[in-house]
């Protein structure tokens, strides 16, 4: 799939800077040139490649930057927040889930509600 190397680094930009999960939509919106359709389109192959991790909260996609990241991530269902686990709590997920004979890579990314929005109920 061939698409515009400045494009995809101005959304994976768009991204890094952001400390929730964004949609296509959202990150269309901060990019002025780039419509909704291309920056979902390299969303997408980015989500392959492993680059972002996707993420649904009620009917819409939402998207984080990995980068190199090798532990796992959550993000909240309510704020959107995106989180990085510690090592240490990864390894712990991880192997528990493995004892189910489930595997998790940094790509998995766990539904939760973030202290901030736990202490609003
Ligand atoms: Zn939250
Ligand atoms: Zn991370």
């Amino acid at each position: 799939m061939e698409y515009d190397t400045k494009q995809k680094k101005e959304v994976m930009d768009e991204l890094k800077k952001s400390p929730v999960a964004l949609s296509a939509s959202q990150i269309a919106c901060n990019m002025k040139s780039t419509g909704a359709s291309t920056v979902y389109r390299i969303l997408t192959q980015a989500v392959s490649d492993g680059t972002v991790s996707m993420s649904v909260r009620g009917r819409t996609r939402y998207y984080s930057y990995l980068g190199g990241c090798h532990h796992l991530h959550a993000t909240c269902m309510q704020c959107g927040a995106f989180i990085h686990l510690d090592d240490e709590i990864s390894n712990d997920i991880s192997n528990l889930l493995e004892k189910n004979g489930l595997a998790v890579s940094p790509e998995s990314v766990i539904s939760c509600l973030c202290p901030q929005c736990r202490g609003k109920k």
